[in-house]
């Protein structure tokens, strides 16, 4: 991946512009398609051989990962996981097997600041209806069955094991990511020109952006708390990802106290920082998700750190 250039100032929000530089190309128009996904609106933009094929070939493989992934259906390779009991060795599928196996890495080396297995707090919180905060005595309970060895991963036999029959995962924090690495192999499987993914803060670009002169892509960040379309800063870039994890997509206010949906795993509440977003930009999306989340959690030290370790670039808003 090469070098990108920040523009402006401080932000948040990923945008793309993609939509803008491939309309009036009447010789060769580009696709644009968006499906709500992953609990929210995903969008591929592509011009060049077979892009329309391309395109749908991604949708139906995010789809199926979608499937796969979705914590609320009762029918997901996600729910088999969840309501297994205790002891019980389940195989994974390779796709699950590739986001856990990320998810497990970036787990061990943030220190339990990425969490998958935090999913029982996360239930509580309900940020997935208008949210509640829960008691203090609930958290502390859900909290003994996270993290540490609540779920057993095996690499080499691509197998789990649960440690308790109501420990859970949730890859809210990871999914879109691997969505994102998935749709980037498609699509240059294709052979397409170039291609935008944006899955709701999660972008990758492929390609070049033909219709500008430095063939870089121009990703626009949203300012925090705004309407969308409200930037203020827009990055140039390669090909690449660029993953931004913050407090002001999925939040909900109670006796004047906004809970965001970034739990801290040590305490199970919300994490409190001094920013609003954390952006990390390198090669692969899956492990730029966790990270996000993860150095969210870390404070700004540590998260410079562990980014560095993954060999991504890191900016805090
Ligand atoms: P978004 O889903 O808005 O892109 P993130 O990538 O930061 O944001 O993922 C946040 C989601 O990840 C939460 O909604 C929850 O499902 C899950 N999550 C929350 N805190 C953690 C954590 N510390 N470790 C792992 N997953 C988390
Ligand atoms: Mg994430």
């Amino acid at each position: 991946m090469k070098k990108f250039v920040w523009g402006f100032s401080a932000v948040l929000l990923l945008t793309v512009f993609a939509g803008l530089y491939f309309k009036g190309n009447l010789q060769n128009p580009g696709v644009e398609k968006t499906e709500f996904l992953f609990d929210t609106y995903c969008s591929i933009s592509a011009y060049g051989h077979d892009a329309e094929e391309a395109v749908d070939a991604v949708f139906e493989k995010l789809r199926e990962i979608h499937k796969i992934t979705d914590f609320y259906s009762e029918k997901s390779e996600i729910s088999r996981i969840n309501s297994a009991k205790k002891g019980e060795v389940i195989t994974l599928g390779d796709d699950m097997y590739n986001i856990i196996s990320a998810a497990k890495k970036v787990e061990e080396a943030s220190d339990g600041a990425f969490d998958i297995s935090l999913a029982p707090v996360s239930s509580l919180w309900e940020f997935d209806k208008d949210g509640r905060v829960p008691s203090d005595g609930e958290i502390k309970k859900a909290l003994e069955i996270c993290g540490g060895e609540a779920i057993v991963f095996d690499a080499a036999t691509k197998t789990i094991i649960k440690n308790a029959d109501d420990a859970k995962i949730d890859l809210g924090g990871a999914a879109k990511g691997y969505a994102g690495d998935v749709a980037v192999k498609i699509l240059k499987s294709y052979g397409v020109g170039g291609a935008i993914v944006d899955l709701g803060g999660n972008i990758c670009c492929v390609g070049e952006n033909r219709d500008v002169r430095d063939k870089k892509w121009r990703i626009g960040l949203q300012k925090p708390f705004e309407v969308a379309g409200e930037y203020d800063q827009v990055v140039h870039i390669d090909e690449g990802s660029v993953v931004t994890s913050g407090t002001y997509q999925r939040f909900f206010e109670k006796d004047g106290k906004k809970y965001h949906h970034i739990l801290d795993p040590k305490t199970g509440f919300p994490k409190e920082t001094d920013y609003s977003s954390v952006t990390i930009v390198g090669e692969s999306s899956l492990y730029g998700d966790c990270l996000a989340t993860a150095c969210f959690v870390l404070g700004k030290e540590d998260a410079e750190a562990l980014a560095k370790e993954f060999g991504m670039e890191i900016y805090f808003k």
